[in-house]
């Protein structure tokens, strides 16, 4: 058993006189501490794979299980970070981050919650930022709040779809070296959903291609030999 699985998933939109399946039977395992990249065109059903990891989608048929459980609904053990930043456009970046904390450890004292907190804060390099609001920040800066945000959840598995997709090609390698960086020092199991194929060879152990269309599915994967 791996730790993340899809089994023979299929999911489908429109009425059922006319629906489109835009995953046909598809199977995924992802084994622990594994980073695995999804690629594949606008539209060949990226997100619809990522929603479902998430819990935010379920499966006209087939089982997407975690641990062996089935998901059942979205979790803090299931992080995700959007290609939006989604931060509240009225709290700093420390507030943004605290509020999440605060949902998902309501235990720790104000003190504990500032140290973890700041301390994912500096994980992204963000500590001058601390109190500025996100309409402040640059493109990258946002999206590294939102990646604190997430990881300052623990989440076991983390989800990124096209996290860089909307900022410029600097940034983007600026935050592609950080992602690496965050992910060498704190492993944990990571689905990467990108249209970027050097981006998923840069950062992934393993490239999955998703073909496009009705009756996708996912081609045979390849493991990344490139060094880094
Ligand atoms: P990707 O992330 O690879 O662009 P998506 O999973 O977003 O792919 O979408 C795959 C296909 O399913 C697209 O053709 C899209 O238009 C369609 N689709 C996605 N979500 C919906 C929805 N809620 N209702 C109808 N069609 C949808
Ligand atoms: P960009 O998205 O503009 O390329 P990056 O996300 O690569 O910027 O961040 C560059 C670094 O510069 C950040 O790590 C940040 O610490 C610093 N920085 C840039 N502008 C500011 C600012 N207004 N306040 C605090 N730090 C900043």
């Amino acid at each position: 058993m791996s730790f993340l699985e899809l089994t023979n998933v299929s999911v489908g939109y429109g009425p059922t006189n006319n629906r489109t399946e835009v995953l046909s039977a598809v199977n995924l395992a992802v084994e622990e501490n594994e980073f695995v990249a999804i690629i594949g065109f606008s539209g060949s059903g990226k997100s619809t794979l990522i929603n479902l990891l998430a819990g935010l989608q379920f499966p006209d048929t087939g089982e997407v299980r975690m641990g062996g459980k089935v998901v059942a609904e979205p979790g803090p053990e299931r992080g995700i970070v959007f290609q939006n930043y989604s931060l509240l456009p009225w709290l700093s970046v420390a507030e943004n981050i605290d509020l999440a904390v605060k949902s998902v450890f309501p235990a720790l004292s104000k003190a504990e919650r500032k140290a973890h907190v700041d301390r994912y804060i500096a994980k992204v390099n963000l500590s001058p930022a601390r109190e500025k609001k996100p309409s402040e920040l640059s493109g990258g800066m946002r999206q590294r709040v939102s990646l604190a945000r997430t990881l300052s959840m623990q989440p076991e598995v983390l989800l990124l779809d096209e996290p860089l997709s909307a900022l410029d090609a600097l940034t983007r390698a600026n935050l592609q070296d950080e992602i690496t960086r965050i992910w060498e020092q704190d492993k944990r199991t990571v689905v990467l959903i990108t249209n970027d194929v050097d981006e998923a060879l840069l950062l992934a152990d393993r490239v999955i291609p998703l073909t496009m269309g009705p009756q996708a599915t996912l081609a045979t994967s390849f493991d990344v030999t490139l060094d880094r």
